[in-house]
């Protein structure tokens, strides 16, 4: 059994729904299928947008009609593109689902906001709208499907701090639900049932999640999480022009690289497949013939730092003064503290001489974390055995991950020589005691010079040297001119000499990926 899911990035349109049809068909020749899927991208934006706006009591009808508008174009597009497609029976599907999203709207308008459940149903309409429009197609590729129900059995703990996923009920639940399945079956993603048995999703970007339970549940060979990249990269794509693709990396590393910020894998993915030695491959919907990016047992060769990620939005708390000196528990009560109010901590760091402890947590939750330290730390604070907690708000992790990072000395001080280098100031450090992540705390403004020089520093064995050419009268366009000849001669000394500005006193000419040296004048 192969579980295949598809992100809202190869659900965007008519075309990509095809798309998505004929891989399924392709892997279905040779594998029974479980398919997974997101809403079409985007989709679930506008269906949050849509619940803060029932909460804040605003009106909704533009949101709603846009959604349904949008939804309505995609379905009549993909009836465009396959005339043989059964489009009355698709048409009445969609109106069905409209009407329950209608529903749900108009209760929470009457509640006068939107409870839990409501808002789990209504956001998870984008992914119930992909699987009835992936349905019509692959049934009009005359291929048998069966639908799964992810509230049937997939059951979302909800006393944690972040939705997860109870495998072992959710095992038992599924195989009494589907004992039998078609070659393929199709679930919608992100969603499931707490265990009062309402619905209640996996948090965003949860359908990788979800993939994974339900190859967890079926103890599928492999779980192919197909989206709009050729796999994991050492850096994100977004960031840095020349991130390198990842060939084959370990449960571990995937793990730190997902869990620090890496967006192309939710981070509770991996967890169930490496407990299952289910692997895990990434693929590219729109190059379906590469190979993608295998996570398995085996880390693969390479480098000793495979990639860096990082994670945006992070607030971090410090608690310091002298009653923290040797006082037993502390740790400990500060963690209950920030447990009880259901803050997950990120990454923690404490000073040797114990007078300072500071932890990182979601930017979100930096204003819960201080009440509720400030309420249990009432009275220490009264008495001056501790200074006011402390929050430093817009920050960011910048981390390096790699499972050979434990055999390599000297990686950390490259790794700070490169944020120095950048002009980066560290707040805080943090290595994880199997040595296979080193962290690194930083104003969140810095961050994608942070994570370019680290990328340049760490991976690229070619120098590269960015020049501002200010002035470009006689001189100046001779230097021009003599770099731009000596191109070949540097290439062949591996270096990458580019000029990134050319200014006089009235223009300047900017290209951070280097100007063209031939016609720069024009
Ligand atoms: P989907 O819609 O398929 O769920 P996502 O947008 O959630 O897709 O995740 C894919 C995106 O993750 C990529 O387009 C890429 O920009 C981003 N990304 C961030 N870090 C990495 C990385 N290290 N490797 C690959 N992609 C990454
Ligand atoms: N559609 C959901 C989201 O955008 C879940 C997912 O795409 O993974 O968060
Ligand atoms: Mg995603």
């Amino acid at each position: 059994m192969y579980v295949l899911k598809f992100g809202g990035s190869s659900l965007a349109d008519a075309k990509r729904f095809q798309q998505v049809a004929a891989i399924i068909q392709n892997t279905a020749r040779t594998h029974a299928a479980a398919v997974v899927v997101s809403a079409p991208q985007g989709m679930t934006n506008a269906l949050v947008n849509l619940v803060s706006q029932l909460n804040s009591q605003t009106n909704t009808e533009q949101t709603l009609n846009d959604i349904q508008a949008h939804l309505t174009n995609i379905a009549q597009a993909v009836v465009k593109l396959v005339p043989e497609l059964d489009s009355a029976n698709l048409n009445s599907q969609q109106n069905q689902l409209f009407e329950k999203l209608n529903q749900l709207t108009q209760g929470a308008k009457l509640l006068g906001h939107c409870p839990a459940s409501t808002e789990a149903q209504i956001l998870g309409s984008g992914e119930r709208f992909s699987v009835l429009l992936l349905n019509a197609l692959l049934q009009s590729l005359l291929l048998k499907v069966s639908l799964i129900d992810p509230e049937e059995f997939l059951v979302v703990e909800d006393q944690t701090s972040e939705p997860v996923a109870n495998i072992e009920i959710s095992t038992t639940r599924f195989k009494r639900a589907y004992s039998e399945l078609e070659n393929i079956a199709l679930m919608p993603g992100f969603y499931g049932v707490n265990t009062r048995g309402e619905t209640a999703t996996l948090g965003r970007n949860g359908s990788d999640y979800s993939a994974a339970i339900l190859a967890a549940c079926l103890k599928s060979e492999v779980c192919e999480i197909w989206t709009d990249v050729d796999g994991v990269y050492n850096v994100d794509p977004r960031l840095v022009d020349n991130a390198q693709h990842i060939e084959k990396m370990s449960y571990q590393e995937a793990m730190e690289l997902s869990y620090f910020g890496a967006k192309v894998l939710h981070p509770k993915t991996i967890a169930p497949l490496a407990h299952y030695n289910i692997a895990c491959r990434i693929k590219n919907t729109n190059t379906p013939e590469k190979e993608g990016t295998l996570i398995s047992k085996e880390s693969g060769n390479g480098e000793a730092v495979k990639a860096i990620s990082h994670l945006d939005n992070v607030a971090m708390i410090n608690v310091s003064g002298p009653g923290m000196k040797g006082m037993v528990g502390m740790a400990s009560r500060i963690f209950s503290a920030i447990s009880l109010a259901n803050i997950s901590v990120i990454m923690i760091s404490q000073s040797s001489a114990e007078y300072c402890l500071s932890f990182c947590v979601p930017g979100s939750e930096a204003e819960a974390a201080l009440t509720c330290l400030n309420n249990a730390f009432e009275l220490e604070i009264k008495n001056e055995l501790l200074e006011p907690v402390d929050v430093k708000k817009h920050l960011a992790i910048v981390t390096l991950v790699g499972d050979r990072m434990q055999q390599q000395k000297g990686i950390a001080a490259k790794f700070f020589k490169a944020l120095s280098q950048a002009k980066v100031n560290i707040i805080a450090i943090a290595q994880d005691s199997s040595e296979r992540s080193i962290s690194a705390v930083i104003r969140s403004q810095r961050t994608e010079d942070a994570v370019k020089v680290c990328h340049q520093n760490l991976f690229s064995h070619k120098p590269a040297i960015d020049a501002f050419i200010i002035g470009c009268g006689t001189v100046g366009k001779e230097l021009i001119e003599q770099i731009n000849r000596q191109q070949r001669w540097l290439q062949d000394k591996n270096i990458a000499l580019n000029i990134v500005a050319i200014a006089n006193s009235r223009q300047i000419l900017l290209d951070k990926h280097g100007i063209q040296l031939d016609n720069w004048q024009s």
